[in-house]
């Protein structure tokens, strides 16, 4: 695939989005740079992985520009971005929209941050508000309209001084699993419908709905493939290109994901079968769960991976939550459709639960079904809800006698040190369960 920097200078396409240019080029500089040292240092990635380092060159050109001309053309109608999981993709691009993942992984203008924001906020929140106070996030700028979501505490509030600074729409998530907060979310996922219509003068009607649930069902159907070849020893693809892969999927053109994922999948099948891997066999086997990690937050993969583990599965919305459960397409209604769509998304375990049995079941079995030796259960810093419920994932690991180890840690690379000291302890008392 051609490498459209070299080529082309997505300068003026920046400046008309009304980035900071000298900001967003230190940006894109300092990502290059550690995506060369994270990613292209790994041995033995399946020859499909060529995919991943196009997005990963392609993510703030190639990329926006497809999006601005789809616009300019009149072969989409907006470009909507959002920041959680819960919020229905097949909606938007129903409505022949583009749908993207904000990405949310790296600190960016903290001092500016911070005089709006407390300090004491998590790193992802800090984030989001920092990309948009920076004018550095080409997806941020090129969004008509943004989507939050009242999940955690953190994220409302700062939704409230976002909609300032973008259009906004926020969707009220339900945090208890009951028949009477699945009717509030449908609700919710309807009220959502309306305002992509208007958004983007498209009415939802059962063609284009199940055309759009079709085709994210298809990429969750090529990820759960893709992530079945890493239950085999050796796994056949590393964590750091597996979680590059969901990352991806945030951002890049649904069809052209889906294939790449599927040839993928089938490379890391033929691996499987030829006995060959990402990893020598035997390597520590780690199951990870926690916060997301969103774009171009690598850190704790990387440092796994150079001690010499093996990210085998995530239990985490950058991860297995992304692709587990499919959209029944089975609907003959808008209506029908819809209360598919709200029905899926009410399954996604997100800390915000209370109680959230469904996740520490998902991760016992998920590392008994992917092999995993041992569970790196992760929290950002200052994100009270997986804090919190990191006691019921020890206690769910310990009565399964599956080793687990809980981490605070945030974007920036201060504990890089005592996290490989603690990391790589921790891989040493690991004992393989196969
Ligand atoms: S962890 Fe919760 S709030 Fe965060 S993306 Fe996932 S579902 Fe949304
Ligand atoms: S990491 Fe925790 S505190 Fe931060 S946005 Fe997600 S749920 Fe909220």
């Amino acid at each position: 695939m051609a490498d459209e920097r070299v080529e082309v200078d997505y300068h003026p396409m920046w400046e008309a989005l009304g980035m900071d240019l000298p900001a967003h080029d230190a940006l894109l500089g300092a990502v290059g740079e550690m995506y060369g040292d994270i990613y292209l240092t790994q041995e033995n990635r399946p020859e499909s992985t060529g995919y991943l380092d196009f997005v990963a060159s392609n993510i703030h050109s190639g990329r926006i520009k497809e999006m601005v001309d789809a616009k300019g053309s009149g072969d989409a109608t907006k470009v909507i971005g959002s920041f959680c999981l819960y919020v229905p993709e097949e909606v938007i691009t129903a409505c022949n929209g583009i749908s993207v993942g904000l990405c949310s992984g790296a600190d960016w203008a903290t001092e500016q941050v911070e005089e709006r924001l407390p300090r004491n906020t998590c790193p992802l929140i800090k984030s989001f508000t920092g990309f948009k106070l920076g004018n550095v996030c080409p997806y941020i700028e090129s969004s008509d309209l943004v989507v939050g979501e009242n999940t955690c505490d953190g994220k409302k509030k700062a939704y409230e001084y976002f909609g300032t600074l973008k259009p906004m729409h926020v969707m009220d998530v339900p945090n208890v699993h009951t028949d009477e907060a699945l009717a509030m979310w449908k609700s919710q996922v309807r009220q959502f419908a309306k305002r992509v219509e208007e958004e983007t003068g498209v009415e939802l009607t059962v063609e284009n709905l199940r055309a759009a649930i079709k085709q994210a069902n298809d990429k969750r159907r090529a990820l759960q493939r893709l992530s079945a070849t890493r239950a085999a020893d050796p796994v056949p693809i590393s964590g750091l290109d597996s979680l590059l892969t969901v990352q991806a999927a945030f951002m890049d053109d649904p069809a052209r994901l889906t294939d790449a994922v599927n040839a993928m999948a089938e490379e890391c099948e033929t691996r499987v079968a030829a006995g060959e891997g990402a990893a020598p066999r035997g390597a520590k086997r780690i199951l990870y769960t926690g916060t997301p990690m969103a774009v171009p937050n690598w850190k704790l993969y990387n440092i796994i991976e150079k001690a010499g583990g093996v990210v085998v599965g995530e239990e985490a919305c950058t991860g297995y939550r992304y692709y587990k459960d499919l959209v029944d397409e089975s609907g003959e209604t808008v209506d029908e459709l819809l209360d598919a769509i709200a029905e899926r998304y009410f399954k996604i375990n997100c800390a915000i639960f209370s109680p959230n049995p469904g996740r520490v079941e998902d991760i016992v079995r998920l590392a008994k079904e992917l092999n995993a030796d041992g569970i790196i259960d992760c929290a950002l810093q200052f994100c009270t809800l997986y804090e919190m419920e990191s006691a019921d994932v020890q206690a769910a690991a310990e009565e399964a006698g599956i080793p687990c180890m809980h981490i605070t840690t945030d974007y920036a690379n201060e504990d890089t040190g005592q996290l490989t000291t603690r990391i790589q302890a921790f891989l040493e008392m690991l004992r393989p369960r196969r």
